[in-house]
């Protein structure tokens, strides 16, 4: 019914209007991916999660999931900029899995980050078996304490930080549970007040 409205079907709404529908919209949004993150993790937490391996080719992955972000950093006024090393070529993996990774990590970069931040990702290959992808931002950081509770389900580290924090606590679980289906492994390189690195493996095959 929100997607009608957003489309204007029944005519115009009034200001007022539009923001509830807005608002109800977003909420949908908000319950579908809170449901979705549960099932995924559960799923994978009963072992009955199947990875599909593909040939992929990683850089048009990263690429994929630029398209989808742009507009977000850019409404946030955050700069992405992405650098893949030419060594980098098709990996086997599933693409679905780890565009999901990639998604997580960078919607936690853009929410964590200031107006006027920036985000790198980089993706290399520091030996001929696995490739290496990171996603650096200029936003909050993560105080050394609090690194272990990361990957944790339901963990949100700060209560009341900035814009409207809408998150479910599952994405870095699911994340990392992703990465390792794959035979990968998942960390964080972080200094409080700086910023965030999370930089995750995935084994060529
Ligand atoms: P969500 O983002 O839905 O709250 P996540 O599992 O993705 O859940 O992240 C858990 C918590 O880790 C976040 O609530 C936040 O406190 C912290 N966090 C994740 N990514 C970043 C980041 N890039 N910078 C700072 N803090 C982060």
């Amino acid at each position: 019914v929100t997607d009608l409205h957003k489309d204007r079907s029944f005519g115009e709404l009034k200001e007022k209007q539009r923001s509830y529908a807005s608002y109800i919209r977003s909420s949908g949004e908000q319950l579908l991916r809170l449901i979705s993150e549960i099932l995924d993790l559960s799923r994978i937490e009963a072992g009955r999660a199947a990875i599909k391996l593909d040939k992929i080719e990683l850089a048009n992955t990263i690429k994929d999931i630029l398209l989808i972000f742009k507009d977000r950093a850019a409404n946030n006024n955050i700069k992405i900029t992405i650098e893949i090393e030419k060594e980098i070529k098709s990996i086997e993996a599933d693409e679905q899995k780890i565009k999901q990774v990639l998604s997580n990590l960078l919607s936690n970069a853009i929410k964590f980050s200031p107006a006027g931040g920036s985000i790198h990702i980089r993706a290399c290959a520091p030996q001929t078996d696995f490739v290496e992808v990171s996603v650096e931002d200029t936003g909050i950081g993560i105080k050394s304490e609090d690194i272990p509770k990361l990957f944790k389900p339901f963990s949100h580290l700060e209560p009341v930080y900035t814009k409207t924090t809408k998150g479910t606590g599952l994405g870095l679980a699911l994340a990392k549970r992703l990465v390792e289906l794959h035979g990968g492994k998942i960390w964080i390189e972080s200094e409080y007040g700086k910023g965030s690195k999370f930089i995750f493996t995935l084994p060529v095959r």
